[in-house]
């Protein structure tokens, strides 16, 4: 059956055809592709047409789809049993592991997502410090959790809503929104209501609303400003884990959190998610402490069994290097190919992470991404599209490339895009 005869079936019985917003391509144009299968770098649709694939299942595959080490591993587990519900090996190996490569935190728990991870340690911090009020910023995105659904980013922006229905005033009552790369603005709202904060939360890497980088200096703020006031810091690292290097964006910067918040790459394309931190802070979890936090599923041994081979594959010396050298060269040749084009382009990466805007200076916040721009990108993606190329599909969401993808690849890719973009800039 064709990708067009799925879509059509699936309009028909999951609300817009999806189980995740940004996957209807409702700003891009054409509809969605159906996908069969996947190896590396690439996938192949319901009409066996293949792509070069710089989605990666959103983060997740950083070794590409379909890892034959990862796969092993899911293989050997699943005939002891899908699921326990009581402790088995794979959870104690996978925290050890997890614990070897983040030296700040001395205990992690394990849960099924990247929200529920969020949600957990935003519990965990009120609960710890006895206090409300919860800091975000504009454009991060930390899963669909009520209380932070205020300003968060890709798949709400795509839809040209602030927030979400279905949420009380009174649960975001509790949460104040601050915008990126403004350090007068925080240290202000910090001066007047720090005693208040029970967390700062942000992404370390803000990748969810484009690549909005951060100064070192600015995170070291959020640092400073929130251990004078009693507040605790929450790294969202459920895109940067394991992803800017071995240690995350907490290593990246030289700046520790109290807690941070893991999912995508720990779970190794299986449904994982994880906070961590400080031995005092997570001791306030049950059953040791007052804070409640429970999973059917969680530390499922599949699931285990995938994060651990991931995180055996990327502790291979000279990884993050490869990655980094793989992503440097990708990025040349967007830049190069967006001035043989003439299009008025930045190209934004940190390590294998990586966004084109169309704007000629790359934004640090989310004020300052323009919105008009997108039909661009929605007109790049169409192009790559027909050239056997794979992007999400929404120009407010980050590119992934892969330890998969080879040189060859990224040339490929280049040589597309360099057509793509004539097409995209033309209009
Ligand atoms: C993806 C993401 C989440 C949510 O994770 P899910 O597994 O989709 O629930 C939270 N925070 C950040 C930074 C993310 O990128």
């Amino acid at each position: 059956m064709s990708n067009a005869a799925w879509w059509e079936r699936a309009l028909a019985a999951l609300p817009g055809g999806v189980n995740s917003p940004v996957r209807a391509f409702r700003s891009v144009p054409g509809d969605p592709l159906f996908f069969r299968s996947a190896r590396g770098a690439r996938f192949t649709d319901e009409d066996g047409r293949e792509y070069l694939d710089y989605c990666q299942s959103w983060g997740p595959l950083i070794l590409g789809h379909a890892d034959p080490d990862v796969q092993a591993a899911i293989f050997e587990a699943v005939p002891e049993g899908a699921s326990f519900g009581a402790p088995s090996r794979r959870e104690v190996l996978l925290a050890e592991a997890f614990l070897s490569r983040l030296p700040w935190c001395d205990r992690v728990r394990f849960v099924s997502s990247g929200t529920e991870a969020v949600m957990s340690a935003v519990r965990l911090a009120r609960g710890f410090t006895g206090r409300d009020l919860i800091v975000k910023f504009e454009g991060c995105y930390h899963g669909h959790v009520d209380s932070l659904l205020v300003d968060a980013g890709s798949g709400l922006a795509t839809f040209g809503t602030p927030s979400s229905g279905g949420v009380p005033a009174d649960v975001t009552r509790h949460t104040a929104v601050l915008p990126l790369a403004d350090e007068e603005r925080l240290r202000a709202f910090f001066a007047a209501h720090g005693d208040a904060v029970a967390a700062l939360i942000i992404e370390p890497v803000p990748a969810n609303a484009g690549l909005l980088l951060q100064t070192p200096a600015f995170l070291r703020t959020c640092r400073e400003l929130t251990q004078r006031h009693g507040a605790l810091l929450i790294f969202d690292e459920v895109i940067s884990g394991f992803r800017v290097a071995a240690g995350g964006a907490a290593e990246l910067y030289g700046i520790e959190p109290d807690l941070g918040t893991y999912g995508k790459i720990i779970g190794g394309g299986m449904p994982v998610g994880a906070y961590a931190g400080r031995r005092d802070i997570m001791e306030k979890v049950s059953p040791l402490g007052p804070v409640y936090q429970a999973g059917t599923l969680s530390g499922n041994p599949v699931a285990m069994a995938a994060g651990l081979a991931t995180l055996a594959k990327i502790g291979r010396p000279g990884f993050y290097a490869e990655l980094e050298r793989k992503g440097a060269r990708l990025e040349a040749g967007l830049r190069e190919a967006a001035a043989a084009a003439g299009a008025v382009a930045s190209v934004v990466r940190q390590g294998s992470l990586f966004w084109a805007v169309f704007q000629a200076e790359a934004p640090v916040s989310f004020a300052a991404v323009d919105g008009a721009r997108m039909p661009t990108y929605g007109r790049l993606h169409r192009a790559l599209i027909e050239r056997g190329v794979y992007l999400a599909p929404s120009g407010w969401e980050v590119g992934f490339v892969s330890a998969a993808h080879s040189d060859a690849d990224i040339d490929t890719t280049v040589a597309a895009a360099r057509e793509a973009l004539a097409v995209a800039v033309v209009g």
